[in-house]
C-alpha cells in the first residue's frame, strides 16, 4: 500500500506482507492502529485498521472467532 508519510510527506510503500504482519500485530495486541516507519525520515505514521484492511481485503485472521459475539 502507498502511504504518504505525514512529517516529510514523501511517499512510501509498504508491501502486502508488511500489511498482514501489521494486522497480525492489531488483531494480537488489540491495536487500533500500527506505527508504519518511514524510510525517508525515519518517523512513525500512524495506519489504522481499516485502511491495512482495505489495503489487504483478501487478509485473514488466523483466529476466526468474532469479539464482538463475547459476552462481557
Ligand atoms: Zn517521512
Amino acid at each position: 500500500m502507498q502511504i504518504r508519510c505525514n512529517h516529510c510527506h514523501k511517499p512510501f510503500a509498504l508491501r502486502k506482507e508488511e500489511v498482514f504482519a501489521a494486522l497480525e500485530a492489531i488483531q494480537e495486541q488489540n491495536l487500533h492502529h500500527y506505527n508504519a516507519y518511514c524510510p525517508h525520515c525515519r518517523r512513525a505514521n500512524r495506519i489504522s485498521r481499516t485502511e491495512l484492511q482495505h489495503a489487504a481485503p483478501e487478509w485473514k485472521s488466523a483466529k476466526q472467532e468474532d469479539v464482538s459475539s463475547k459476552p462481557a
